[in-house]
């Protein structure tokens, strides 16, 4: 079925929002590229939501390419692989992005190997059940791609007396200058099917959505023209957060998810495309996690590029790959410049939930330079959750801890709109993060 360009009027979205310009254009046509392999790789064992990695191996290990290195912590927790032939050369603390020394395996690759990883045979879904798909899903060490680092296989682990009616594959990609998504949806549409068709499979859910944001009409009509019957393509409106879960549910469905609650209350299962194409790598090729596909962009960088790098690259590495930073750059962000973080140091891994790399020649004003609230509650309008964004952070800047969860801090997911629209610059999704530290602090004390 052709992909109709006249279809993208009155295109469906959610409520609220907003329309950061989406600076797409310097990557959105590269083709995915290998990024070559380099000496060192470090694996922060802590790469998802949930609890750390346990090491499987020792200093003065050798490890194959796709190797276990480390199992699972917890049911909350994924399996780590070596990204790399070599040799294990320090179990230890390591810097990693945001700051903290965190425990890591640290790798020599060999430099005399091909690299070519070792895989498992690829695993027969129809003769799986559910709790061995979910054992074999955190084995390969999945987790969301889009940014989250959320384990794949918690979702998948469908409680009994819960159904899934839908699947939503998210290929939205919303966040402005980050194309990877983009990439793989033009470059491998077949595997986002196939990995959406197994996420049918496991979840027993009748039909499939793919929300793409009608930014990437090459995109849509790369997957329109492999889709089966049971997998729709929706375009959606261009508009952050737009892949957000509930938004997209939302534009898709119709149903809000109400705050607190989760996709699967209205039995939806909501996926990232990244994380449909590592799905479709480990049943077909039986290849864990080892690779992700990750933007480098930004005006301060000399050559941007969208790569395949190894898990446990170090940023730096990647920089000098395309090209190093241009003499203007101020500022190098890891992800996008609305949910991204602001990186002190350049020496820190590639972890498996990192979408991309934004080298800016400018910094956004610091808190110090804002002006006060005028009350104009362009951040109440912006908000996606239908918060009160000035009121959340006037609460936190007072310190009022016990207030904050009454205001439904816990809703906010950190999107960073109220900032991007409050004509005073003030910081508030910073505030935010701070409300909820101060919760989390007083929920220990009590
Ligand atoms: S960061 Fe939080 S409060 Fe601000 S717009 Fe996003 S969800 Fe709402
Ligand atoms: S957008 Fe900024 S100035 Fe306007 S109400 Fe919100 S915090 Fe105040």
């Amino acid at each position: 079925m052709a992909f109709a360009r006249a279809s993208l009027k009155n295109l469906p979205s959610f409520r609220r929002g907003v329309h950061p310009p989406d600076a797409k254009a310097a990557t959105c046509g590269r083709p995915i590229e290998p990024m070559p392999f380099v000496s060192e790789y470090v694996l922060p064992l802590g790469q998802s939501i949930g609890a750390p990695s346990a090491p499987l191996v020792d200093p003065g290990d050798t490890v194959s390419r796709g190797q276990r290195i480390a199992a699972p912590g917890g049911f909350v927790s994924v399996a780590l692989h070596a990204p790399v032939k070599g040799v294990v050369t320090a179990i230890e603390p390591r810097p990693r992005a945001g700051g903290q020394i965190v425990p890591s395996i640290v790798l020599r690759a060999d430099p005399f190997s091909n690299q070519m990883p070792q895989l498992s045979e690829p695993l027969d879904l129809g003769s799986m059940d559910r709790d061995s798909v979910v054992s074999a899903v955190q084995n390969a060490g999945i987790v969301g791609l889009g940014g989250a680092a959320f384990p794949s296989h918690v979702k998948l682990a469908i409680p009994e007396e819960k159904r899934v009616r839908t699947v939503i594959v998210n290929g939205c990609e919303c966040e402005p200058y980050l194309t990877c998504d983009h990439r793989i949806m033009v470059e491998h549409p077949k595997e986002v099917i196939r990995g959406t068709e197994i996420l049918l499979k496991i979840s027993g859910a009748e039909q499939a959505f793919i929300g793409v944001e009608s930014n990437k009409p090459d995109a849509i009509e790369a997957l329109t023209s492999v889709a089966p019957d049971n997998v729709r393509v929706v375009p959606t409106a261009v508009k952050y957060p737009q892949g957000g879960e509930r938004m997209l549910i939302a534009a898709i469905l119709g149903p809000e998810v109400g705050a607190g609650g989760l996709p699967l209350d209205v039995e939806v299962l909501v996926n990232n495309v990244g994380t449909a194409f590592a799905l479709t790598n480990l049943f077909d090729k039986g290849q864990p996690l080892i690779d992700r596909v990750f933007t480098v962009t930004g005006p301060a960088i000399a050559e941007p590029k969208n790569l395949l790098v190894p898990i446990g690259t170090k940023i730096s590495d990647i920089v000098e790959h395309c090209g190093g930073l241009l003499p203007s750059a101020k500022q190098v962000v890891l992800g996008g410049p609305m949910m991204g973080l602001s990186l002190s140091r350049l020496d820190v891994p590639l972890v498996k939930g990192a979408s991309g790399l934004l080298c800016l020649d400018s910094v956004a004003p610091s808190s110090s330079e804002a002006f006060a609230c005028i009350r104009c509650a362009r951040c109440v309008s912006a908000c996606p959750m239908g918060l009160n964004p000035s009121r959340l952070t006037r609460i936190a800047e007072a310190g009022k801890a016990e207030d904050l969860p009454d205001a439904h801090i816990g809703s906010c997911f950190e999107c960073a709109s109220c900032s991007f629209v409050c004509p005073s610059g003030i910081p508030l999704v910073q505030w935010i993060r701070i409300g909820k530290t101060l919760v989390a602090e007083r929920r220990e004390e009590e």
